[in-house]
């Protein structure tokens, strides 16, 4: 089954003369339990496509439907809901709170959505992470791929529906991003997740289950069990 889809959705900026069309009539289903992994050249609309899916930005024109929702009728209030509930995001600038340890960070979301921490599944995200004996540490005292990979528990915490990462390995080195996309890979392999990813290295498409390619903000190909080789 899919877990997010869009029909026809159209994104334009501005108006007039000066509009540009984002995205073009994109029609794209995400499966549940896959990381899929989406590229394109800068411009092709990528992060508006990630932003329209997870409710972050408004469609101009069609659909989004996230975990059974039909995200462009839901009220502020209720995509706020669903974004603090039941998504996860991961950005590339890590956007961790530098005051806080790294459990601190993990819990945010549910301190912040009241919800109550389920310890077990806290313990099974921290140690598939690889961060069992960070969590004391504030993010100053941990290197990029560690703190991008705290971010990826926090937005595991909440046990969402779906986890939107844009660009998660941009701001870093090659074995970290390797850490990285490891975890979301088997955040999916094994905890039963689900990923979409934004990204424009092929190393890190590579470890998606599917990429799909953008061009001009229309979806213009699309490759299953990609691997380095094939994405270049
Ligand atoms: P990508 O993520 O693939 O680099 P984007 O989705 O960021 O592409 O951008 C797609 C197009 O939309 C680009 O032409 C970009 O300049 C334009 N765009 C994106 N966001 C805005 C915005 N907030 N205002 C105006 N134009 C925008
Ligand atoms: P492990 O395979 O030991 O669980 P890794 O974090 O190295 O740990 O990899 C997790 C998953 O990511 C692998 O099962 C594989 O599907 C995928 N993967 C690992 N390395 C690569 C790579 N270099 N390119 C593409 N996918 C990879």
């Amino acid at each position: 089954g899919q877990i997010a889809s869009a029909r026809g959705l159209v994104k334009t900026y501005g108006k007039g003369e000066a509009a540009v069309r984002a995205l073009d009539g994109v029609d794209v289903d995400f499966a549940r339990g896959e990381l899929t992994a989406i590229m394109g050249p800068s411009g092709s609309g990528k992060s508006t496509l990630m932003h329209c899916m997870a409710g972050l930005d408004t469609p101009t024109a069609g659909t989004v439907m996230v975990d059974g929702e039909d995200v462009g009728r839901m009220s502020q209030r209720r995509l706020t809901r669903l974004r603090r509930t039941r998504l996860g995001f991961v950005f590339q600038a890590f956007n961790l709170i530098p005051t806080l340890t790294a459990e601190e960070n993990i819990t945010l979301p549910l301190d912040i959505a009241r919800g109550t921490l389920d310890r077990a599944w806290f313990d099974t995200v921290v140690d598939a992470v690889g961060l069992r004996d960070r969590l004391d540490h504030r993010p100053t005292e941990l290197s990029g791929g560690q703190q991008q990979r705290v971010a990826c528990a926090r937005a595991l915490v909440s046990r969402p529906a779906v986890v939107f990462a844009d660009e998660p390995t941009g701001n870093l080195d090659s074995r970290s991003s390797g850490e990285v996309l490891g975890f979301l890979r088997r955040s999916v392999d094994e905890l039963g997740q689900s990923v979409v990813m934004v990204t424009h290295d092929p190393t890190a498409a590579s470890y998606a289950h599917r990429v799909l390619f953008l061009a001009d903000g229309r979806l213009v190909g699309e490759l299953e069990q990609p691997t380095t080789e094939t994405v270049l």
